[in-house]
């Protein structure tokens, strides 16, 4: 196993928006807004999770300076989008079959019948992809906000592969 299929994140109060992309990009990532910093801290340790903040505070707890444990800051002021950008680039994150946005379950297709009574009737007609997830029994399908979702993905696609193009060109410099 590589280590980026053991990435696993857990992000703090501030970013459940991050925490939903990150889900939808494929990565197990845990959002608990209601507990305090110790307790967030000791969520990241015990399940090996990356913890993910823009607050200063955090980084000076011991767990993280001894780097038990791993910790991204987000630089402040970023927008959403431009935050999930960063993390990408920063972690090389490749872009998986998504993950329940709501729960951080995991997908799996299903047949149009199996979801006709949780799908809205005019979706259930024109979408051609459906999923539930195995956690809270949410449906999906590809519908408008799966598509945005679907663009997202691919221009996040893109941007790891002009930073690996970048930075293969600047390796090759270098020799
Ligand atoms: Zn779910």
């Amino acid at each position: 196993m590589t280590e980026a299929e053991e990435l696993r994140f857990a992000c703090d109060a501030m970013c459940g928006g991050l925490a939903r992309w990150l889900r939808a990009i494929g990565y197990d990532t845990s959002f608990t807004p209601d507990v305090d910093d110790a307790e967030l801290v000791e969520h990241c340790a015990c399940e090996q999770r990356v913890l993910i903040s823009a607050d200063g505070r955090l980084f000076e707890r011991r767990a993280i300076t001894s780097g038990q444990v791993r910790a991204l800051r987000l630089p402040r002021g970023l927008r959403l989008r431009q935050q999930l950008e960063w993390v990408v680039l920063a972690m090389r994150l490749d872009v998986r079959p998504p993950r329940c946005t709501a729960c951080n379950g995991t997908l799996r297709p299903v047949r149009r019948d199996e979801v006709q009574h949780i799908v809205p009737a005019r979706s259930l007609v024109w979408a051609d992809e459906f999923y539930c997830c195995y956690s809270c029994g949410k449906a999906f399908w590809n519908g408008t906000h799966w598509m945005r979702m679907q663009r997202v993905r691919e221009r996040l696609t893109e941007l790891l592969q002009a930073d690996r193009a970048n930075s293969s060109s600047a390796g090759r410099a270098a020799d």
